[in-house]
């Protein structure tokens, strides 16, 4: 019997290849993306026609090729980024293979254009089914351009196997995503049947989220950054709140590849845990960082997979990143207003309307030159205790120190001159997320179950935190009374206000000699709402001199828990929803949310689970 064992010809070969790297238009796309950023790219267009179906084409501003790689980069395990099979543990470049190239080839009729700077001329190739059918020199730009046309032109069978134009495209937004994720340095475009779908210009990572994925991504984001020996971990998780029911926003990277892993996904799930419900999907987009001899990515042609050496400790890792961006130690509960996604923006106005309620009132509110305009802007604040939370325009901006106005309750306790909250009336009323009970606690919805915060002890505690805040850094503000009070003193009761001067001062009481033992109240701190100066700053001396006898507590310590006590919002106090829901906000981001001033609960939390043990 004669031989029969022959080598296949090369195209046949290329084809096989073809079939598992390129099984789709959006395949053939990501290879070619790879490339033009593994060129060093600035700038990458992609064109496509027909979900790619027609035309893919990646034209890039890049280092180019000489006409003779030009020719070989269409060569089965041609490339240019390893050389020795050791360069295979050290690799941080795309492509590696050598085979993108060589298989789209083999399976669409390809047009190259390229050029190198040096060159002044470049090439133009043209490939149909791994023949070459034109290669001549030809003026082109910089960089390289490629267009796939046709698709598995020569493979009815895949061809026919390919989805719907919108299934296709779904396929090749999400390459598009990733490669765009992974480099916010480079600008990319996508058009689709010569309409432009994403315009991204360079920028922060967190600015491009929102270039991909959407405005609503705008103050969601909570900054994740973990530095270890075998590991470096940077990106952002999705606020709890902000988690949906489908997957699809998940995007891990390793060494700014793009991978998948179920595993991974996993420790960040358990990061979430107990703050979204266990059919939510919180988004993510985390860059993993690690020396290349602990990982094999070897293991799929698509490389979408990735091995680690040392598994359950990356695992631990990623966990406690996650879980510490989120401020999970601090109980963290996950809200559920109906108008969540907006919220950022309701604030906005609602800030705005404020400054101009105060105006009307005429007060003049001063600033001590540390004070810092209010910019809230939604629910980071509910993360800010742990500084983690970002929002994209404040990257830049140290602030680590923030001090970000409370809001004013501007519904007076019990008394009859009920004044308009500040917000208008009607307009915020009834989100049905939000309701007072017995006119002294709050019931919040969190996707869990319910919360219900004691009003008084909590807005102690927020107004006692910021307070604090404001003693360290001297910057509390002032709003002017309209008429100055003259206040008489004890003898001893004016040397302690003389003593404190300088605090009373960081905390936005403007406070004058005023003959013998008397001062004069000029002004009193801009964001509590003051009946009457007199009295409060009366009653703050008062509890400043009891806290001094029973609790021996340092003068800022005592200042700020006093005026906390003094000019809180008081049980009895109706409150409107927007008011309701600020309040949960804010007592949130504080350092220490869990208790009041005497160590008393600031709120309970009611699981659904819990609820349900109540009627079984
Ligand atoms: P790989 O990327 O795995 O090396 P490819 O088949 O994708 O294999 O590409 C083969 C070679 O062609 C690359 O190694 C690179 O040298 C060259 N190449 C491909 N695309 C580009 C591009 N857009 N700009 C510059 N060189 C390119
Ligand atoms: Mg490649």
């Amino acid at each position: 019997m004669s031989d029969v064992i022959q080598l296949l010809p090369d195209a046949i070969a290329n084809q096989i290849a073809a079939g598992e790297v390129v099984q789709r238009p959006a395949s053939a796309l990501k290879e070619l993306l790879e490339n033009a950023v593994d060129a060093g790219s600035k700038k990458i267009q992609v064109m496509v026609k027909e979900a790619g179906k027609m035309l893919i084409q990646v034209i890039d501003d890049g280092k180019g090729m000489s006409m003779t790689d030009a020719r070989m980069s269409f060569e089965r395990h041609a490339t240019s980024k390893i050389r020795a099979s050791a360069d295979l543990f050290a690799i941080r470049t795309f492509g590696f293979r050598g085979e993108a190239l060589a298989s789209i080839a083999a399976v669409a009729q390809v047009d190259m254009k390229t050029r190198t700077t040096e060159a002044e001329l470049g090439s133009h190739i043209c490939i149909e089914g791994s023949e070459v059918k034109k290669q001549e020199l030809t003026t082109c730009p910089v960089g390289t351009s490629i267009a796939v046309k046709n698709l598995f032109f020569n493979v009815p069978a895949r061809r026919n196997f390919l989805k719907s134009n919108a299934v296709e495209m779904r396929h090749i937004v999400d390459e598009f995503q990733r490669v765009a994720l992974s480099y916010p340095e480079i600008a990319f475009t996508l058009y689709q049947n010569d309409m432009e779908l994403f315009n991204l210009t360079p920028g922060k990572l967190s600015q491009r989220i929102v270039g991909l994925l959407g405005k609503a991504y705008q103050g969601q984001l909570v900054a994740c950054e973990e530095n270890t020996p075998l590991l470096n971990i940077k990106g952002y998780v999705g606020k709890p709140e902000q988690a949906k029911k489908t997957r699809g926003e998940q995007f891990f990277f390793v060494n700014n590849r793009y991978i998948k892993s179920n595993y991974l996904h996993h420790a960040v799930l358990s990061a979430f845990e107990g703050l979204i419900s266990s059919d939510q999907h919180p988004f993510y987009v985390l860059f993993l960082d690690i020396d290349p001899v602990h990982i094999d990515i070897n293991v799929h042609p698509t490389k979408t997979e990735i091995k680690f050496d040392d598994e359950r400790t990356i695992y631990g890792l990623v966990r406690s990143a996650v879980k510490q961006s989120l401020g999970a130690h601090n109980v963290v509960p996950t809200l559920d207003f109906s108008f969540d996604v907006n919220f950022a923006e309701n604030w906005k106005n609602d800030e705005a309307k404020k400054q101009e309620v105060s105006r009307e009132n005429s007060y003049k509110t001063f600033s001590t030159p540390t004070f810092k305009k209010p910019d809230p802007t939604g629910w980071e604040k509910l993360f800010e205790g742990n500084n983690s939370a970002v929002e994209l325009d404040r990257l830049d901006r140290s602030h680590a120190e923030d001090d970000t106005e409370l809001l004013t309750f501007s519904s007076k306790a019990n008394t009859s001159d009920k004044k308009e909250p500040v917000s208008n009336p009607g307009e915020t009323e009834d989100t049905g997320a939000t309701f007072q009970v017995g006119l002294a606690y709050v019931v919040a919805q969190m996707s869990s179950g319910m919360l219900i915060l004691d009003q008084q002890a909590s807005h102690e505690r927020i107004l006692y935190e910021k307070f604090k805040r404001q003693l360290e850094n001297s910057s509390g503000a002032s709003q002017q009374c309209l008429f100055p009070q003259n206040i008489d003193l004890s003898p001893a009761d004016f040397s302690l206000v003389m003593d404190l001067k300088e605090e009373l001062t960081n905390l936005g009481f403007l406070v004058a000699e005023f003959g013998q033992n008397a001062v004069l109240i000029n002004g009193v701190p801009a964001d509590i709402t003051i009946n009457n100066e007199k009295a409060l700053f009366e009653a703050l001396l008062e509890q400043y001199k009891h806290f001094k006898s029973e609790l021996s507590l340092d003068r800022k310590e005592n200042l700020a828990r006093s005026l906390a006590k003094k000019s809180s919002l008081k049980r009895g106090t109706k409150l409107n929803s927007r008011e309701m829901e600020t309040l949960v906000g804010q007592l949130f981001a504080c350092q220490n949310p869990n208790y009041g001033l005497s160590g008393n609960k600031t709120f309970i939390k009611l699981d659904t689970n819990k609820i349900s043990g109540f009627f079984s």
